[in-house]
């Protein structure tokens, strides 16, 4: 598994952008596409040429930045999206078209095999105009397996460089995905992207369980930002496949903070401080066994370092503190507490932290500490 090479596809500017009630500006989206490049994604997926207008000259200018990323070029398996798609300068196109019979029934109103007549007229265009290209199996997850092979065999043939398997309603689990993604693989031997959406909060773990089975592409946004409960997000991917999977893509991974807040803002999406991986709360230790361990050796409460992320190790003092992160906490003052009066003003804190209903400020526990002691204690 370590020496496997996973490319990373990020499509926080097609797919995140699409989410309800999120808009980028151009000058956003180029912002976004060099802090992804710099971070060492590998390809980028920009957005969808043939809206035209802004979304078509944003694609342009994150073509023309000359970063080193692939851009990748969203597209139904259209001729003119394919046009728009080479006219704005990508090196790659997803082109898309949906292999559920619940679609392709109901949205498209057509037969599976329409599905596959447009499919390889499409991918045969792009691949002779030189591109990339990804055949996206859209609610590939509900297909039923046989045609999803059919589907691969032909999209292969037709030159598509890889299938991007899409789980459009996010009702996947790890297991099923596993078995899935294992059986089109051997089926097919075609290169595959997962492509998962969260809305049961297995976007992560379901795009582990089709690198486990095989895949070698990962479709991933911003803090998972995408389509109702979002994609599977690129700092947990990133982190899970290291530290889960001991495959170490060497990203700048300490950007991801900086990232994650610059498209929270950019997206209005606060970030909850409960976010995996890049979370204000990630490193926050209250508890006092939690606090005290941390403090002896940060590896026996935290899955790695603070700073791979960007973000810094906090000892947070409230209703669960205990005496070792109090002494600690006055250190940082320049008042060394004994053990003896720790515990003395221990009470006192945590009954103050109980009538507030949090952790206490600094200065808090400042007038904490001169009461109970009756002398002047200074901050800094
Ligand atoms: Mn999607």
């Amino acid at each position: 598994m370590t020496q496997r090479k996973i490319v990373v596809v990020d499509t926080t500017l097609r797919d995140g952008e699409q989410t309800a009630g999120v808009v980028f500006s151009n000058h956003e989206k180029l912002r976004i596409a060099k802090l992804l490049d710099e971070l060492g994604v590998h390809q980028i997926e920009a957005g969808i040429p043939v809206m035209g207008g802004d979304e078509q000259e944003a694609v342009r200018a994150i073509c023309k930045a000359g970063l080193k990323a692939s851009i990748m070029g969203w597209n139904r398996p259209v001729i003119r999206d394919i046009e728009a798609s080479l006219a704005c300068g990508v090196d790659a196109v997803a082109i898309s078209i949906s292999t559920s019979d619940i679609h392709i029934k109901y949205k498209l109103k057509a037969t599976r095999e329409w599905v596959l007549e447009n499919l390889v007229r499409a991918v045969e265009f792009a691949k002779k105009e030189g591109l990339y290209v990804s055949a996206n199996a859209e609610d590939a997850s509900r297909s039923d397996m046989d045609f999803l092979i059919q589907f691969a065999r032909a999209a292969k043939e037709a030159g598509a460089d890889r299938l991007r398997y899409c789980d459009t309603v996010g009702i996947m689990e790890p297991f099923t995905t596993y078995e899935r993604i294992k059986t089109l693989i051997e089926a097919t031997g075609i290169d595959v992207e997962m492509h998962m959406h969260n809305d049961f909060g297995l976007a992560t773990a379901n795009t582990l369980a089709g690198v486990r089975a095989g895949a070698n592409y990962v479709g991933v946004t911003v803090i998972g930002l995408g389509e109702r409960a979002g994609n599977a997000a690129l700092e947990e991917v990133v982190m899970g496949l290291k530290y889960l999977y001991g495959i170490d893509l060497n990203f700048k991974t300490e950007m991801f903070r900086e990232l994650a807040e610059y498209v929270s803002r950019a997206s209005g999406r606060p970030l909850p401080v409960c976010k995996p991986i890049v979370g204000s709360n990630m490193f926050r230790h209250e508890s006092g066994i939690h606090a005290d361990g941390a403090l002896k050796h940060p590896g026996t409460y935290e899955a790695f370092q603070p700073e791979e992320v960007g973000l810094e190790r906090q000892i947070v003092i409230g209703k669960h503190s205990g005496t070792a992160a109090l002494r600690a906490k006055f250190a940082e003052y320049g008042i060394h507490l004994t053990k003896h009066q720790a515990e003395e003003l221990l009470p006192a804190v945590r009954a103050a932290a109980v009538d507030l209903k949090r952790s206490l400020f600094d200065k808090e526990l400042m007038y904490i500490y001169e009461d109970f002691f009756g002398k002047r204690g200074h901050v800094g």
